[in-house]
C-alpha cells in the first residue's frame, strides 16, 4: 500500500514581482543652509539638542511685522483663516517652500529685504527688535 504522498510544492509561488522600486526621491535631504537664515529671513528656534542640527525656524518678519496677509486654508468650500501667529519651518526643509510664504505673507518687506547686502540682512531684523 502506498501512502499518497501529497504534493510538495513550497517555494514554486510566482509572485508578480513588482517593477524594480521606483523609490528615488524626488526630494533628497537638504540641511538647513547655513546662510538661510540672512537669505530667508527665518531664526533657528529649535535645534536637536543631541546633533545641534537645526529642527524649527521661524519667519523673523512674522514675529517683527507681523503678517501682511493672513495665510487662507482652503476647508472643503470654506475658506479659514489659519490661526498661525509666527510661520514655522521644519524639516524636510524646503527652501521654495520657505521663499514661497515671504511671497505671499510679507511681499513688501521681502521685496525691500532683498535688496539689501547680505551684511544689511543680517543686522535687518537686530536693528529693528533694538527700536522696540
Ligand atoms: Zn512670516
Amino acid at each position: 500500500m502506498f501512502k499518497d504522498a501529497s504534493p510538495n510544492d513550497l517555494g514554486i509561488r510566482l509572485a508578480g514581482h513588482a517593477s524594480p522600486s521606483n523609490f528615488s526621491k524626488k526630494h533628497p535631504k537638504v540641511a538647513f543652509g547655513n546662510n538661510w537664515e540672512i537669505d530667508l529671513g527665518v531664526r533657528v528656534t529649535g535645534t536637536n539638542p543631541d546633533t545641534n542640527v537645526p529642527v524649527m525656524a521661524t519667519c523673523q518678519f512674522c514675529t517683527v511685522f507681523g503678517k501682511e496677509v493672513d495665510n487662507e486654508v482652503i476647508v472643503g468650500e470654506k475658506k479659514r483663516k489659519t490661526k498661525h501667529k509666527f510661520m514655522s519651518f521644519g524639516p524636510p526643509w524646503r527652501k521654495d517652500h520657505i521663499q514661497n510664504h515671504m511671497k505671499t505673507c510679507h511681499k513688501e518687506k521681502w521685496d525691500t529685504y532683498n535688496e539689501l547686502t547680505t551684511l544689511e540682512k543680517a543686522s535687518f531684523f537686530n536693528n529693528l527688535q533694538k527700536i522696540n
